[in-house]
C-alpha cells in the first residue's frame, strides 16, 4: 500500500441527515462533483441516495456514471455539456442546466420533441458570481419561454451566490434580492408547476435561512468538512459535522542522520540536530500539494511531525526525530486521525495556502479508497458481548 483514502459511510450518512435536518423543510439536494469531492462518485451516492433529494453532478459523464452504477435518484447537472450530449442526458434522465436563449436551447427542446418527453431543465441566473447564468436583468423572459415552451420540462430555477463561505451578508442578500426579481413576474406559475427555486450551496445553507428556499444544494457539509473557518464560527449552534476521509501512507525508510545534512530538492531543508527523517511514498502527483515543502505537518505516533525538504514528484520527508518508534511501514496519517490527534482537510490547505475544497477534489481517482463504517463497526462487538 502507497497510500490510502478510508471513507467512512456512517459518516457520510449522519452528515447528511443532519444538514437534511438543519434545512428542512427545504429539501436536500447532496453534490457530488469531482468524484464526489475526492470521495469516489459511486460509493457515495449509494451511500446517501436515501437520505438525498436529488444529486448535482458536474458533467454528463457523471450523470452517466450514477446511472450505470444503479442510481435512481433525480441528477442535476450543473456545468456546460455539449449539443451531442442532449441525447444521453435524456437518456440517463438527468436534468440539464439552461442559461441561454441560443442554439443550445432550441436543440433541447428540439430533442425533447424527437423523443416525445421533454428534457428536464434548471434554469440559471446570475446574480453576482459573473461565471453562468442568464443576467438577472433579463432572466425573466428566458425563464417564461422554458416554462411555456412543451418541449422543455422546467424543473427548477436556481442562482449561486458568491461570498456566502466569507459571510459577506450584504452582497448575498443583493443576489437573493437580484434573484427573486427575476422569477417575481412568474412566481405563480413557477410554484403551481412545482418548479423548485434554489440558491444555497453548504455555507448559506447552515447559515442563512432565507436563502433555503426549495432546495439547498450541499457539497462540502456532506463530508464533514466545513465550508469556511468563519462558516464553522458563525453557526449559531453546535453542528457535528464528521469529515467522512482519512487520508494515510506509511513510511519506506526512516534515515538517521547527523546535523547539518541537506534533505531533498534545494537544498531546502538541513537538519540542526541528529534527525530521523521518514520518507513518505506520496508526492504531489499524489496529491500532496508542493506548497506544503517545509509547511505541512502529518501524524506518525499519534503525534505531529513536520513535512520538512520540498516535495517531490512521488515522495517527501517529515522529520520524525520525536516518534522514536517510527520506523518503515509506521503508518502516517495526512487527513485523519491517529490516537488524540487529528488533522482536519481545512487545516492542512490552509497549510498549503489553499482550501479543504482543493485538497480533497485533487486526490488522484487511483488512490485506493476503502469504504468503512466506523461506529458500525465499533458497536458490533460490542453488542455481541452478552451483558
Ligand atoms: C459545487 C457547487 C455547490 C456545492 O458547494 P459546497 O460549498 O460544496 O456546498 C453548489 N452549487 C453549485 C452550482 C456548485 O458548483
Amino acid at each position: 500500500m502507497i497510500a490510502e483514502l478510508a471513507i467512512d459511510l456512517g459518516a457520510l450518512r449522519r452528515n447528511a441527515v443532519r444538514v437534511a435536518g438543519v434545512v428542512a423543510p427545504s429539501r436536500y439536494a447532496a453534490v457530488v462533483k469531482a468524484n464526489a469531492y475526492g470521495h469516489g462518485l459511486l460509493e457515495v451516492a449509494r451511500a446517501l441516495e436515501a437520505d438525498v433529494s436529488a444529486f448535482c453532478v458536474y458533467s454528463v459523464e457523471e450523470a452517466a456514471a450514477l446511472r450505470t452504477g444503479g442510481i435512481a435518484t433525480p441528477v442535476l447537472i450543473l456545468g456546460p455539456i455539449e449539443a451531442r450530449d442532449l441525447e444521453l442526458a435524456h437518456e440517463c434522465r438527468a436534468a440539464i442546466t439552461l442559461w441561454s436563449e441560443g442554439a443550445f436551447r432550441r436543440d433541447a427542446a428540439r430533442l425533447g420533441r424527437s423523443r416525445g418527453a421533454p428534457l428536464a431543465v434548471h434554469a440559471k441566473v446570475d446574480t453576482g458570481v459573473t461565471r453562468l447564468g442568464l443576467d438577472a436583468e433579463y432572466a425573466s423572459a428566458a425563464i417564461a419561454s422554458y416554462c411555456c415552451d412543451p418541449d422543455l420540462n422546467l424543473r427548477g430555477v436556481y442562482t449561486h451566490l458568491a461570498a456566502a463561505e466569507e459571510l459577506e451578508s450584504a452582497y448575498t442578500l443583493a443576489q437573493l434580492e437580484r434573484f427573486e426579481r427575476a422569477i417575481a413576474p412568474l412566481v405563480n406559475l413557477l410554484v403551481a408547476r412545482g418548479v423548485l427555486r434554489h440558491a444555497a450551496a453548504s455555507a448559506a445553507a447552515l447559515l442563512f435561512p432565507s436563502l433555503r428556499l426549495d432546495m439547498v444544494r450541499a457539497g462540502i457539509a456532506t463530508y464533514g468538512i466545513w465550508p469556511s473557518p468563519e462558516t464553522r464560527a458563525a453557526m449559531p449552534f453546535d453542528l457535528a459535522l464528521e469529515p467522512a476521509l482519512a487520508w494515510t501512507t506509511q513510511l519506506v525508510t526512516v534515515r538517521a542522520v547527523e546535523a547539518g545534512r541537506s534533505v531533498g530538492y534545494g537544498c531546502s531543508f538541513i537538519t540542526e540536530r541528529p534527525s530521523a527523517i521518514g520518507v513518505l511514498p506520496i508526492g504531489y502527483a499524489e496529491g500532496l500539494p508542493r506548497a506544503l515543502s517545509n509547511a505541512g505537518f502529518a501524524l506518525v505516533g499519534g503525534r505531529r511531525v513536520p513535512i520538512v525538504g520540498r516535495i517531490c514528484m512521488n515522495m517527501s520527508f517529515v522529520d520524525v526525530t520525536g516518534v522514536p518508534e517510527a520506523r518503515t511501514g509506521s503508518r502516517v496519517t495526512l487527513v485523519g486521525r491517529d490516537g488524540a490527534e487529528a488533522i482536519d482537510a481545512n487545516e492542512l490547505a490552509a497549510a498549503a495556502g489553499t482550501i479543504g475544497y482543493e485538497l480533497i477534489s485533487r486526490l488522484p481517482s487511483e488512490i485506493p479508497r476503502r469504504y468503512v463504517d466506523e461506529k458500525a463497526a465499533s458497536a458490533a462487538p460490542r453488542s455481541s458481548v452478552p451483558s
